[in-house]
């Protein structure tokens, strides 16, 4: 039985980190908003993720009301090296006159943060959005609601449901690489430093959370498989064996791995229809990108639809203004990415000397490091 709910001006599919800050981004504005999740309210505590925010989302989720300060652990410097060859630079916040490069919190953090902070806003949970139907006037939406045929009409559909499958709209680059994660305790404190280290299998990064590093360890699918089996003291030694004699590590959290792939939405509107954050584009974890870049799309939606507020939220023009808007942001995001994954990921000697090099000159062209640093302070900002 198909049971008409009702109709809305925006209904966002997903309530992860950037359908919440986008409702809250919208919440007080002339439009009337549901948000949609297949999932249970608060189903994300169980995320093992943890992810760095740039000194920008810091911002963006103040302007929410949406930013957990005792929850978040500063990053002061950023350690970039490659195991097995030359060539290391260092970034420290105090080159820029802000406390922090970036922070580090947990997923599950920062969703509960979003989620109290929208505690008015319409959503509905267990709904899974099966269908959607787009005409001139409306977009006719079918959720499976507990076994259930509902469906809603909305002027805007904003697809905000994570990383997509392998439809024909996504373009997918298979990076062939699994991250692990993990949370490890460092004997010595870790002074805020998080480490970005280049393997022949993949990056690795160690990023400041609380007393501990939250480990980013990538690699082939069939090693990822056999770490996450190996016991705590084996895992340790596998990191340790990356690291050297630099830092040593106690204990170890339980282990999760993620596969890794590049997919990019071709086309980011058709009619009544606008993808963000991860369901626009799922990028490789190495340069903490993705929800900062998630982040942005929903800021920016948010604002070409206020900007015409009382008009209608579906309006072609004003969704083809928006995806102008975002070009630069996504394609520099995402190439800078992609570049770090091929130039990094592998173990061929010339490119090894090359990235020896490109670390050496970011040590010592101080302009060269922070047209670095400030892509992952600011993001969109950073480029020309
Ligand atoms: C290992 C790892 C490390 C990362 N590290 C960083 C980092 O350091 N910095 C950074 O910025 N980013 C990082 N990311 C990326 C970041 O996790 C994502 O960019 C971010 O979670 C995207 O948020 P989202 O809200 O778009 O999607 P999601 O977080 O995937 O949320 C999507 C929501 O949609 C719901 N949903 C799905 N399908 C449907 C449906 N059909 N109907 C209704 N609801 C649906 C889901 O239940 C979910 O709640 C990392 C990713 C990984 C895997």
């Amino acid at each position: 039985m198909t049971d008409t709910l009702h109709s809305v001006d925006i209904a966002i599919v997903g309530a992860g980190p950037v359908g919440m800050a986008l409702a809250l981004a919208l919440a007080g504005g002339p439009y009337s908003v549901l948000l949609i999740d297949s999932r249970q309210r608060g189903a994300s505590a169980g995320d093992p993720r943890a992810l760095a925010l740039s000194h920008g989302t810091r911002q963006l989720l103040e302007r929410l009301g949406a930013w957990n300060s005792p929850l978040a652990t500063p990053i002061q410097t950023i350690h970039v090296s490659q195991r097995g060859g030359f060539g290391r630079t260092l970034i420290d916040a105090t080159d820029y006159g802000i406390p922090a490069l970036g922070y580090v919190m947990r997923y599950r953090d920062l969703a509960a943060t979003l989620d109290r902070r929208m505690a008015t806003s319409r959503l509905l949970s267990n709904c899974t959005v099966v269908k959607i139907l787009a005409n001139r006037d409306a977009a006719n939406i079918t959720l499976d609601d507990d076994g259930e045929t509902r469906s809603i009409a909305a002027r805007l559909v904003v697809h905000a449901e994570g990383t997509p499958g392998n439809d024909e709209g996504v373009r997918v680059c298979d990076y062939r690489q699994h991250a692990l994660v993990a949370e490890v305790r460092p004997l010595a404190g870790h002074a805020h430093r998080a480490w970005e280290r280049f393997t022949p299998d993949g990056p690795l990064a160690l990023l400041p959370l609380a007393q501990d590093y939250s480990v980013v360890f990538t690699m082939p699918p069939d090693k990822a498989s056999e770490h996450i089996k190996l016991d705590e003291q084996a895992f340790l030694a596998a990191l340790r064996t990356q690291f050297g004699s630099r830092i040593d590590f106690v204990a170890s959290g339980p282990r999760a791995s993620f596969p890794l792939a590049l997919r990019v939405r071709r086309q980011l509107t058709v009619q009544r229809q606008v993808w963000i954050g991860n369901a626009a584009q799922s990028l490789h974890p190495v340069s903490g990108q993705g929800f900062n870049l998630g982040l942005r799309d929903a800021w920016e939606l948010a604002e070409a639809l206020l900007t015409r507020a009382g008009g209608d939220p579906g309006d072609a023009a004003a969704l083809a203004f928006y995806t102008q808007g975002r070009r630069i942001d996504r394609v520099g995001s995402m190439g800078f990415t992609d570049g770090i994954v091929r130039l990094f990921s592998n173990d061929l000697g010339p490119l090894q000397v090359a990235r020896g090099l490109g670390l050496l000159s970011l040590d010592l062209l101080p302009p060269l490091r922070h047209f670095v640093a400030r892509r992952m302070i600011w993001g969109a900002r950073a480029w020309p």
